[in-house]
């Protein structure tokens, strides 16, 4: 195998081994569901679908893990707002995350735990902790992780301990004994969410939940640890500090780093206020042309959003599809050079820029074979053209779908559909029922009729 991939932790792009010949377990931090996904979120996630695509498309038995954090301080903040329970609020965002992420083609994990299922393994951990001296009981009764006692803390962000103890805030009514030290457990106040452990009602600190989840679902040593670049500290060398301390082993073997999406040269980010959501953005343009923005650029560089950049990346995807209009049925050709340089660009790191190169040079040559006339051997190269496309999850959707399909998402007419379609079948009229599901389907709209609804999502 030649794959190399850049671990943060080396600073280096280095040969991938994993820890078991050919199984892989990747963790991904998921997100916090308080609110609608935004484009920053689509950004280091649809990044991690396309490695686990190429892992999997290179013969690697991944297990992917991708979790979701149900309670923190935001959540029980907008519960407040809205005078509702905290999971009512989880509930709510994690269908609509779902949805969004099923719109950009993005595959579902193996395991998507949620904190609030794994809180007696964060108290197991805490305890030891606790025992091996890495933790204490704070004058308030929080249970902090005493940053001082873990030797290579700051091996991740490749920052001394001095150097982030100058930089970390002292907040007056800290009761730390050091600022650097993070808070493990957090006792509730009235009215909050809270579940008994040994040090009292409370809920578990951010970084505790990745580290209980992911030993539990993954093993104590993980080969991939990815979110985006902002994780990298506190909470990625929190989650080192906490887990290496209860095992004494190295927790994962690369930590993998998404650049951040900005918009007009600042992180997109919810306590900014500059975000897009993903639903915002669908409303304006095909799923795939968003996915197209996201995958065209290298997962570690920063990318841009710009109206202008949206416009490109459609022209782009009309280019690959025009490229697969009208071909007759054929097998995929083999060995080729653009499947090899294809591969080569994609172990370069997931060098998706150039991978994209490969594939509009393979289109180039679909329009050349067919315009020799050989639309046999056009065909053939159009079969894997589709097929590499699919290791990024893009030009998977029938060319006449793809260009039908014109802009955005309307959701606000598709959710008007649906209800007209409900009331259709609500008077038994089943005639007109069929007739809407007819219109969603040729809008390339899912539709699917369940307990508590009927939700959609755009087929690939
Ligand atoms: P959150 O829900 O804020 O905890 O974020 C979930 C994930 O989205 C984390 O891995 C973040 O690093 C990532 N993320 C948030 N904003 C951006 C952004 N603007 N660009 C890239 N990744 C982001
Ligand atoms: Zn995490």
């Amino acid at each position: 195998m030649t794959l190399s991939i850049f671990n943060t932790l080396t600073r280096e792009k280095t040969l991938f081994q994993p820890l078991k010949a050919n199984q892989v377990a990747m963790y991904v931090c998921g997100v916090t569901v308080y609110d609608y996904c935004h484009l920053g979120h689509a950004r280091t996630y649809t990044a991690m679908d396309v490695i686990l695509r190429y892992l999997r498309f290179r013969g690697y038995d991944v297990r992917y893990v991708r979790n979701i954090t149900d309670i923190d301080d935001k959540i029980i903040k907008r519960a407040n707002e809205k005078n509702e329970a905290y999971h009512e609020v989880t509930k709510r965002f994690t269908k609509a995350m779902h949805e969004d992420f099923d719109a950009l083609g993005l595959l579902a994990p193996n395991d998507e735990p949620r904190a609030t299922d794994y809180i007696p393994q964060m108290i197991s951990l805490i305890e030891t902790m606790i025992k091996k001296n890495h933790a204490y009981v704070a004058s308030n009764g929080d249970v902090c992780f005493q940053v001082r006692t873990f030797k290579e803390y700051g091996c991740l962000s490749h920052h001394d301990i001095e150097q982030l103890e100058s930089g970390a805030r002292v907040e007056v009514t800290d009761v730390k004994r050091d600022p650097l030290d993070f808070v493990l457990w957090k006792l509730a106040k009235p009215n909050e969410p809270a579940w008994d452990s040994p040090w009292g009602k409370g809920r578990p600190g951010w970084h505790i939940e990745c580290s209980a989840m992911a030993m539990k679902l993954l093993g104590e040593q993980l080969d991939i640890h990815a979110g985006g670049r902002d994780l990298i500290f506190p909470h990625h060398e929190n989650e080192i500090a906490q887990s290496q301390s209860c095992t004494d082993k190295s927790f994962a073997k690369y930590w993998m780093h998404a650049g951040f999406l900005q918009i007009d040269k600042e992180k997109m980010s919810k306590s900014l206020g500059n975000f897009v959501t993903i639903r915002d953005i669908l409303r304006e343009h095909n799923a795939e042309v968003v996915r197209y923005f996201l995958v065209a650029n290298h997962y570690r560089s920063p990318l841009v959003y710009t109206e202008d950049v949206m416009q490109k990346a459609k022209h782009s995807l009309m280019r690959f599809y025009t490229a697969l209009r009208f071909l007759p049925k054929a097998e995929r050709v083999e060995n080729t050079v653009f499947e090899k340089k294809f591969i080569e660009a994609m172990d370069d790191d997931f060098n998706t820029p150039i991978a994209l190169s490969v594939l509009f040079e393979l289109a180039h040559e679909i329009q050349r074979l067919r315009d020799k006339g050989d639309e046999q051997l056009a065909a053939q190269h159009g079969v894997l053209l589709k097929y590499l496309g699919g290791v990024l999850g893009i030009m998977q959707a029938d060319p006449e779908m793809f260009f039908q399909a014109g802009e955005g998402v309307d959701a606000e007419k598709i959710d008007a559909l649906i209800a007209a379609r409900q009331q259709a079948r609500k008077e038994k009229n089943w005639g007109e029922a069929d007739r809407i599901r007819k219109v969603l389907s040729d809008m390339n709209v899912v539709i699917e009729d369940g307990a508590a609804g009927t939700t959609w999502k755009l087929g690939m």
